[in-house]
């Protein structure tokens, strides 16, 4: 559906769930994809996949939170050629407590991966495309980057900053060929969700969505690759939903 031939990609927690459905896609329209996760057996599960299916992959294993390891990937890319596309999608949902028991250390962990990890990308992502001359950003945002969460305070307030931060970065390079947006899952089947919820939870989960079921990795793929793509020119510094209606009513 889309071409990304003779374009390099940073997917960061490309090993799991969203971002390894957005690594396998883009790779599969043409991208060389820097697979990029915390542990390096995930990095390389991916990348074999790819090459498998005739692709191309060069795994690097980083920590989003670490602002050097995002230069390392930026290196890596431009190894390849030259950084144009890049998602920003690592995430952590954190502890699940009420806002005035919320554990310091767990609001740190979920800033530091979900609000910084982004952050960092960027700094070190733009600055790369604009010497390859353009690219596109995609941060992975959720639904709950605009609506609440019980219990969930770190991991909303990261989501809503995400946002905002999308918004502000790509006002600032509109007209230097960058484009900027963020993508707004609802809940999604991947191991962020069922390693942690059981099934009567996750059905449950699905009565929330009016379409009457969580998502697939691939359906979130689909919009972010879509974003990514020069289909998608006129579009930056937004926010796009793949909620099955869940922020409808
Ligand atoms: P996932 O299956 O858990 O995949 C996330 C990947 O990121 C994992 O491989 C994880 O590694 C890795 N990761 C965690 N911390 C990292 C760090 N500090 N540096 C680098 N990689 C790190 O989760 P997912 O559901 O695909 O989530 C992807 C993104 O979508 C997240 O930003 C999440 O907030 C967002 N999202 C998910 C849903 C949903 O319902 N699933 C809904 C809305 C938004 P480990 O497994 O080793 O921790």
């Amino acid at each position: 559906m889309f071409d990304f031939t003779g374009k390099t990609a940073i997917v960061t927690g490309a090993g799991s769930g969203i971002g390894e459905a957005v690594a396998l896609e883009l790779a599969a329209a043409g991208a060389h994809v820097i697979v990029s996760d915390l542990q390096s057996d995930a990095c390389a599960h991916v990348c074999a996949a790819i090459l498998d299916r005739g692709g191309k992959a060069t795994a690097c294993v980083a920590d989003v939170a670490d602002p050097q390891a995002h230069e390392r990937l930026v290196a890596c890319a431009e190894d390849t050629g030259g950084l144009h596309l890049a998602v920003n999608n690592a995430g952590i949902g954190g502890a699940q407590a009420p806002t005035g028991d919320y554990p310091l250390d767990a609001w740190r962990q979920v800033m530091g991966v979900n609000l910084d990890g982004v952050f960092y990308g960027m700094r070190a992502q733009i600055p790369a495309m604009q010497r390859a001359g353009g690219g596109a950003i995609v941060n992975m945002a959720s639904i709950l980057g605009t609506v609440g969460f019980a219990n969930s305070s770190a991991y909303v307030a990261s989501k809503h900053a995400v946002i905002g931060l999308t918004k502000t970065a790509a006002m600032e390079y509109a007209q230097k060929g960058i484009r900027i947006n963020a993508v707004g899952p609802a809940f999604i089947q991947t191991p962020l969700l069922t390693n942690n919820l059981d099934q009567e939870m996750l059905d449950g989960l699905a009565g929330l969505h009016p379409v009457g079921r969580i998502g697939t990795p691939e359906e979130v793929s689909a919009l972010t690759c879509f974003l990514l793509s020069d289909r998608a020119s006129f579009i930056t510094g937004s926010y796009h939903l793949v909620d099955g209606g869940y922020t409808a009513p």
